[in-house]
């Protein structure tokens, strides 16, 4: 039997979302799955190695007839190695080797790679990011991440850990932050803040999503909250646009979804700070691939890994 289908694994800060991929990575089954309980490194791998094991059950598939799992991971990674250096929003992982934890579990090829960069590159390969030679693709959700496309190739840096723009320090004396920095744009625009601004404007827990649709209900109160959190992406953004002349930004991840007044606020902010010839150029767009970005990415990892 052919190995047609690759199964895709996005890891986020809350949430663990499975998927079995088929030709031109189409989703032929997705599943989300809580990680809170998770709280332990071994646990969560035990959680991991069981969604891939019940996907394929589910879908009566034989592990013959699979070409790789790849996972998009919310930190640092050594890719060849398939060395996890640390996840900065999930404690108790340092320098772990999970590719070859889950290869020698699953006995299936395992890929791995940060989940932001696995976004960019589905984003680039069918996405909105599609066209354009230089490119930045950001999710916004409980970490901010992002990755660069230069010259039409993803830009990794000397460690692969080139593109963290969350930790890009917009206020040396702003608050700590979890990768050891103060002032990082990840405190400014992560769920966390944001949720935690909204409690203390409404006196009560409000989601993203309430946040999200009460702005769009003319709630001035919403509105502010993202007001700020668009002033704050654009002013970091703006400095990459100087930095790099890019094409092209692509903004993903759950906190994109607060829409136009979110993207028009960026879009003012980065056209005011950045310098004329840059922000002349520079679109700025919702991604295209949405939640399911980092596991399209994830499948096309395994697809060129397994290429060589
Ligand atoms: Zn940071």
């Amino acid at each position: 039997m052919a190995k047609r289908f690759i199964i895709g694994i996005d890891l986020g800060g809350t949430n663990l979302k499975i998927a079995i991929l088929g030709p031109k990575y189409k989703i032929r089954d997705k599943k989300v799955i809580s990680t809170k309980r998770f709280t332990r490194k071994e646990s969560l791998i035990s959680a991991i190695c069981d969604s891939i094991n019940r996907i394929i059950e589910n879908n009566k598939l034989k592990k013959t007839a699979i070409l790789g799992i790849g996972l998009g991971l919310p930190g640092p990674i050594d890719k060849r190695r398939g060395l996890v250096h640390f996840f900065p929003n999930i404690p108790g992982w340092k320098e772990v080797n999970l590719k070859s934890i889950l290869e020698k579990r699953l006995r299936l090829p395992v890929f791995l790679d940060n989940d932001a960069k696995l976004m960019c590159l589905a984003e680039y390969k069918l996405g909105s990011a599609l066209g354009f030679k230089n490119a930045l693709c950001m999710t916004l959700g409980t970490g901010v991440g992002g990755s660069i496309i230069i010259s039409g190739s993803l830009y990794r840096g000397a460690n692969n850990a080139a593109g963290e723009i969350g930790h890009l320090p917009i206020n040396e004396k702003g608050p700590r932050c979890n990768c050891g920095g103060n002032g990082c744009l990840e405190t400014y625009i992560g769920n966390n803040r944001i949720i935690s601004e909204a409690k203390k404007m409404f006196k009560r827990n409000v989601s993203l999503e309430e946040l999200s649709a009460l702005a769009k209900r003319e709630n001035k109160q919403a509105q502010s909250i993202w007001l700020k959190v668009g002033m704050h992406l654009g002013i970091a953004l703006a400095g990459i646009v100087n930095l790099l002349n890019l094409d092209a930004i692509i903004i993903g991840g759950g906190v994109a979804n607060a829409g136009q007044i979110l993207f028009d606020k960026v879009r003012e902010t980065v056209k005011k700070q950045a310098m004329s010839v840059q922000a002349r150029h520079i679109k700025i767009f919702k991604a295209k691939l949405g939640s399911d970005a980092g596991l399209i990415g994830a499948a096309i990892l395994v697809k060129e890994g397994m290429r060589g």
